[in-house]
Parts: structure tokens; C-alpha cells; sequence
């Protein structure tokens, strides 16, 4: 069962030969035995998730069952969840229980599928690695020395010690992408303004886009058809028809022209990515594909570009948190400011606070056209270099991360290093178009033991989704990166 994908357990559970509260309690028995090592769940509650896993049975039963119904999938805890404790990795919000549904919650409760629990993450969604979670690192299931990516890290993990059937994630930067690469799975951050926002914990609106983590692209496929669609509650959704992401992915790929963009196979790449990835590019040529180098030319700005806009918008975005109307309040203060101090410092964390306070500098008055204002036509350039780019291609591919998962612990003194582990998803996030990582084999021996996973990035134009999905299915078709599970688990 627990190298079921998601149609195979569908078609399981309508067959009856198993029940949702079975299938939801032998993930909660694992979540039992492996989650207090991995740390890749912050909030479970088998109670709930088991009368959601009944009434899921009882749809099954009724014949009304869909796609997703009676399938157990982990939620990142930056999704509000009704009567879930909802804390975004933050002392900010450890007691908080939200009154309501994200939207992308209520997609997946009206499909009919079980909430397994929330997903440990960087705090706020700040962080490529899961070591600022307030609720301690998440560690990577290929080697617990070492970290899962972030900020989605819990999901990324959850998905690959098969503690979940799937799981979401969000991606401002790379979040989603990242650490499927470091965990070995798969995951697709889509056209920005096609998932709600609505009830999901903002950190930088206008980059901020959830999607799905899980071991296949068929897989991604599926919850994505759960998970988009207009919503009016978010002023950026996208009023679009509903599509079938799924209706293209047995496509053949011949005539598909690769794009490479020279930039991403530069200097700062380690060694083994770039052979791993090179090896699935020569995989996809034997597909039928061609290869045409490409250039990105304002990719290098990415970086910086993103660490003006995004803290810009996250000192605005958290501001909310103020100690007044809901969150950590501090117990000791003198007078109001104080007690908006003292709250503010001791509920967020070192992270939090570095970006709240770069972004109130770039915002501030005599700074705000060197730096904001030069950001945003930066970013405009980035976009423009895609378009020119699509018009060579109908696919770019690379890298997903520099290197390989790095040991907990490693960059933590080294904010810019950290930073640069984004370097190859940042600016897809800029430019709004989707982005996916797949699992593409692994990096070089780790002390004697087996290399840890490579993610190659696939980048697609505005809402070509289902074309990248079929991209990314006919290499899970040729190769078995994708099935490859940890040790032990
Ligand atoms: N690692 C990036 C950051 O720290 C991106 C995070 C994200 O995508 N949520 O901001």
C-alpha cells in the first residue's frame, strides 16, 4: 500500500480493499514510530483525521467518492485548517487555532480527503533549510545528519518517508522546489495567482504560490486539479476554466525543444548536480527531445532582487502580529508600545527579524526608490528575459539546487549562503511562471554511503502545466529516481 500512488490508492479504497480509517491509521502508526526522529509533522490529531477518514468511508460507501476522497495527505501548517492549530513555524502562533479553512483546505476537505496533520516549516516561510522552525529542524530522511530543504521541509519529508500519500507545500522562492530536490521527490509550484491565497499565512504576497509535493508527477497531477481554481477571497486568483492537468501526460515528447540556461550550468554548481542533471538531459534527447542553449541574463540578480521585494513585503504582511488581536502576547510590558515590543521580540525569531528589518529599511523613506523601486524593475527584466527565452523553447531545464542536501547546522551562521541556495528557483518566482522539481539521481557518495538526491528543475511558460506534468511523467516512465525510498523507512 505504501508504494501505492495516489490512483492506485483511489482505486483501493473504491474497491474496498481498504478503508480510509485503515489506510489513515497505518500513516498514523508511522507517524508514530519515525516522526519523533524526522520531525516532519508539527501538529497531528489522529482523532480528527479519523472522523474525517469515516466520513470519507462513508462516501466511498454512498458511491460519491472522487479522485482524492479517503486518501490521507499532510498539510504544510501555514494553511489555516479549522480547528487545527495553525502556528507557521513561529512561537508567534504556537497556541493559535484558526476559525476557519484556507481555500486550499476546504478544496481537499470537499474532495473528500483525510488532513493527516500540519507540516513542520522554516518559521513564516523564511528559510531554505528548516532550521528556523520554532519547533526545532526537520531532518532529512536520506540522512538525519543532514537538512530537508526549505521552507516546505516537513512536507518534503513527510513525502519521502512515506508519511503521508502527499502532501502541499508553498513556494515565494523556492519552497516548494527545493526541498522535493534535497528529499528526492517531486513538486510543482504552478502559474502564479492559480492556487487561493486565501487562508494561507502571507510572507510575500505577490511571490507566495502553493502546490503540491509527492513521490510522482502523475501524482502532482491530480492534487493540483483538487488545489486550483478561481476564489474570489483572493483579489489574485485567476478566474480561468478549470483544467484537467492530467490529460497530457502520456504526450509523447518528440519535437520537444529543451531550453538550458547557460547561467545555470555556471560557476557555483557542485559537481555531481550537474552530472545528474546532465545525465537526465541526455535521458530526455533519447525521449526525442532537442537541447538549445538559452540565456538568462538578469538571473543573477535574482538574489538580491528577491531579498529587497520579498522582506519588503513581509514587514507589511507581519505587521499584523502585533500581540493585539491574535498570537504570542508578551506576559510582562509597561505600557502599549512596550507591549508591542516585547511581543514582537520575543515571539518572532532571529530570521523573522532580519527580513522585517530589511524590509522596513528598503521601505523607508529616502530608500525607498534605491532600493524597492529599483527591485521592482529589476524584476520586470527577469520576467522579460523568460518571454525571450520561450520564444527559442517550450520547456527550460536545469538545476533545481547548487548542491546536494548540506549537514544541519552548516550555513546557519551564513545568511547570504543560505540565500544562495535558491539561486535557480528565485527567479521563476519573480517572473510568476510555474516551476517543478523532479528526482533525477543521486550526488556523490556521502561518506561511503549512497549520494543524496539531485532535483532537476523543469520551468514552463504561463500556465503550461500540464505540459510540464507530461514532461516530467514520460521521464518517471523511462526512469526509477522517483520510486527510490530512504533506508529504513
Ligand atoms: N528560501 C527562500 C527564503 O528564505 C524562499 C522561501 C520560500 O519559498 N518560502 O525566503
Amino acid at each position: 500500500m505504501l508504494n501505492f500512488n495516489l490512483q492506485q490508492l483511489g482505486s483501493a479504497l473504491r474497491a474496498k480493499k481498504i478503508s480510509s480509517i485503515e489506510l489513515t491509521q497505518l500513516y498514523l502508526d508511522r507517524i508514530a514510530a519515525f516522526n519523533p526522529a524526522l520531525n516532519a509533522y508539527i501538529t497531528t490529531s489522529a482523532e480528527t483525521s479519523l472522523a474525517q477518514a469515516r466520513s470519507a468511508d462513508a462516501m466511498l460507501a454512498d458511491g460519491i467518492a472522487q479522485t482524492l476522497t479517503g486518501i490521507p495527505i499532510a498539510q504544510k501548517d501555514i494553511f489555516c485548517a479549522k480547528g487545527w492549530r495553525t502556528t507557521c513555524g513561529s512561537k508567534m502562533l504556537e497556541n493559535f487555532v484558526a476559525p476557519y479553512d484556507a481555500h486550499v483546505i476546504a478544496q481537499f476537505n470537499s474532495a473528500g480527503a483525510v488532513n493527516l496533520g500540519k507540516t513542520n516549516m522554516d518559521e513564516f516561510a523564511m528559510g531554505s533549510s528548516n532550521e528556523t522552525s520554532y519547533f526545532g529542524a526537520v531532518k532529512n530522511p536520506w540522512d538525519a545528519t543532514r537538512v530537508p530543504g526549505g521552507s516546505s521541509g516537513g512536507s518534503a519529508c513527510a513525502v519521502a518517508a512515506r508519511l503521508c500519500a502527499a502532501a502541499t507545500g508553498t513556494d515565494t522562492g523556492g519552497s516548494i522546489r527545493q526541498p522535493a530536490a534535497l528529499c528526492g521527490i517531486s513538486g510543482i509550484k504552478p502559474t502564479y495567482g492559480t492556487v487561493s491565497r486565501y487562508g494561507m499565512i502571507a510572507f510575500a504576497s505577490s511571490l507566495d504560490q502553493a502546490g503540491p509535493m509527492a513521490r510522482s508527477a502523475e501524482d502532482l497531477a491530480l492534487l493540483l486539479n483538487v488545489m486550483t481554481g478561481f476564489d474570489e477571497r483572493d483579489s489574485t486568483s485567476l478566474q480561468r476554466d478549470k483544467e484537467d492537468y492530467a490529460r497530457d501526460l502520456s504526450k509523447p515528447l518528440s519535437g520537444l525543444r529543451i531550453g538550458l540556461p547557460k547561467e545555470f550550468f555556471a560557476e557555483g554548481l557542485s559537481s555531481d548536480v550537474c552530472k545528474a542533471v546532465e545525465t537526465a538531459i541526455a535521458e530526455y534527447k533519447k525521449l526525442g527531445a532537442s537541447v538549445v542553449e538559452i540565456s538568462l541574463p538578469n538571473s543573477k540578480l535574482s538574489v538580491p532582487v528577491y531579498y529587497v521585494l520579498a522582506p519588503a513585503e513581509a514587514s507589511s504582511n507581519l505587521s499584523r502580529f502585533d500581540g493585539v488581536r491574535y498570537g504570542y502576547r508578551a506576559p510582562d510590558y509597561t505600557d502599549l508600545a512596550d507591549m508591542y515590543e516585547k511581543s514582537r521580540a520575543q515571539g518572532f525569531g532571529a530570521e523573522v527579524k532580519r527580513r522585517i528589518m530589511i524590509g522596513t529599511y528598503v521601505l523607508s523613506h529616502g530608500y525607498y526608490d534605491a532600493y524597492y523601486l529599483q527591485a521592482q524593475k529589476i524584476r520586470r527584466l527577469i520576467a522579460q528575459d523568460f518571454t525571450d527565452a520561450f520564444k527559442q523553447c517550450d520547456i527550460i531545464m536545469g538545476p533545481t539546487s547548487p548542491s546536494t542536501a548540506f549537514k544541519l547546522g552548516e550555513k546557519g551562521d551564513d545568511p547570504v549562503q543560505m540565500y544562495l541556495s535558491d539561486i535557480y528557483t528565485i527567479a521563476v518566482n519573480l517572473a510568476g511562471l510555474p516551476g517543478m522539481s523532479i528526482p533525477c539521481g543521486f550526488g556523490a557518495l556521502n561518506n561511503g554511503n549512497p549520494g543524496m538526491p539531485v532535483g532537476l528543475q523543469i520551468i514552463g511558460n504561463y500556465f503550461d502545466e500540464a505540459r510540464m506534468l507530461n514532461v516530467a511523467h514520460q521521464y518517471q516512465l523511462a526512469t526509477d529516481w522517483h520510486d527510490r525510498v530512504p533506508q529504513g523507512l
